[in-house]
């Protein structure tokens, strides 16, 4: 059995590229931004072939981490990759504040502390094999985080542009590893448009969210991931805290590979995009029944990773959602809260604030019958908690005048 799934090469089964709107199809092993109808690229693979080479028996013999996956990923050389341990992340069952049905996925064990280590480690291996030597990205915080990491690691020089009420730590960590760190008094959308712009002029390689195609392949592996957990199926729900939507469109894609594979059948989960009260673009245009969502003004939510306006792949999550039989909901911050501090109370497990609001919307569709208590669900806590503010509940003792301890 390897010890590493990151010794000696694997071969690579990309055939091309695809417009996700058009489907006009583009080179694969060479720089691509938005296709030119403006909107993500998706990577195809030849899985017949890949179904050739690797088996689900081959899978399970092997470690568990990220690259274990490879044949169905886009890195071709294995010298691309800058790894800092892409662990599986485990299922974590909370009973007392979920229910006897409900796994989260805790993605705050991935280096960075987020789960957006799986898509910038892919998007960065990419960027390495095809020679960019300079990238820009938007983010509210922990994107820029993971990105600085892996980058500077790669050698790769990095220039992050965040909203002005990024959380402070988000901001020094993303200094710390390597980045040179600007706050913006704008969202993320308008942080996108300078990075934007500077791409126009030369200055750098647009990192957005789905402005390169390579992001949503590592954030497929939690859908890939998530069906080997489960002993090759899958689960009846999933709570998907949704911002730009990579992670959910890359698992809608996933779930679609492995039954392409034949590895799962045609059952999916039903897929639930959560956002904040306070930042709902998807939820409006699901309920409004539009393919399109339409830029959110004014947003504001506790939930930074969860806080934006307007999303390039608005129409695949739309899509994905409603494929799915699942919908889009919105959680109000108290909600969001009392979610996380439940959890954490009654379970042991820190979510962020954005985990927390899958919690709630899980609870919400509890109430109005959207899910059963004996279907089994799964949320996603994309960070670790330990990253936010939490209330100080701290009592203070004098030593020198101790009361009786038994009163403590
Ligand atoms: C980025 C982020 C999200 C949203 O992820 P998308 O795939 O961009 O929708 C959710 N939670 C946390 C903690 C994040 O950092």
């Amino acid at each position: 059995m390897l010890t590493t799934n990151l010794e000696g090469e694997r071969p690579g089964f990309v055939t091309h590229l695809e417009c996700s709107l058009t489907g006009e199809r583009y080179e694969a092993d060479r720089l691509h931004g938005l296709s030119a109808a403006g909107r993500p690229l998706l990577v195809r693979y030849d899985l017949a072939a890949a179904g050739k080479a690797l088996s689900r028996d081959t899978l399970d013999a092997r470690p568990t981490d990220l690259w274990r996956w490879r044949e169905l990923l886009p890195v071709r050389r294995t010298e691309s990759i800058v790894s800092l341990g892409e662990i599986e992340t485990p299922l974590i069952p909370i009973p007392m504040s979920g229910g006897a049905n409900v796994l989260v996925k805790d993605e705050g064990r991935l280096p960075t502390g987020s789960f957006k280590a799986r898509g910038l480690v892919m998007a960065l291996a990419m960027a390495k094999e095809l020679g960019v030597t300079k990238i820009a990205m938007p983010t509210n915080g922990n994107a820029g985080a993971a990105l600085a990491a892996y980058a500077t690691r790669a050698g790769i020089e990095t220039v992050v542009f965040c909203p002005d009420d990024t959380p402070e730590i988000n901001v020094r960590e993303i200094a710390m590893q390597g980045a040179r760190v600007y706050r913006v008094n704008g969202l993320i959308d308008e942080c996108g448009a300078i990075v934007g712009r500077g791409a126009a002029e030369g200055l750098w390689f647009d990192f957005s969210t789905l402005k390169e195609p390579y992001r949503i392949e590592g954030k497929k592996t939690m859908g890939l991931e998530l069906a080997a957990q489960l002993g090759w199926r899958l689960p009846k729900a999933i709570f998907y805290p949704t911002g730009g939507g990579t992670g959910l469109i890359g698992m809608w894609k996933a779930f679609a590979e492995l039954e392409a594979l034949g590895w799962i059948g045609s059952e999916r989960p039903k897929m639930f995009a959560v956002q904040a009260s306070g930042c709902a673009p998807m939820v409006r245009a699901w309920e409004q029944g539009e393919e399109h969502a339409e830029r959110w003004e004014d947003a504001h939510t506790v939930a930074a990773g969860i806080r934006v306006p307007k999303a390039v792949g608005d129409f695949l999550i739309l899509r994905a959602v409603r494929e799915s039989g699942g919908r889009a909901l919105a959680v109000g911050d108290p909600a969001i809260l009392e979610a996380t501090a439940d959890c954490a109370a009654q379970d042991g497990l820190l979510l962020c604030p954005e985990g927390g609001a899958t919690l709630a919307a899980y609870r919400m569709a509890l109430q109005h019958g959207w899910v059963k208590p004996e279907d089994e669900a799964v949320l996603f806590n994309c960070a670790t908690g330990l990253k936010y503010p939490m209330p100080d509940t701290s009592r203070t003792l004098d030593q020198a005048a101790l009361p009786d301890l038994a009163t403590l």
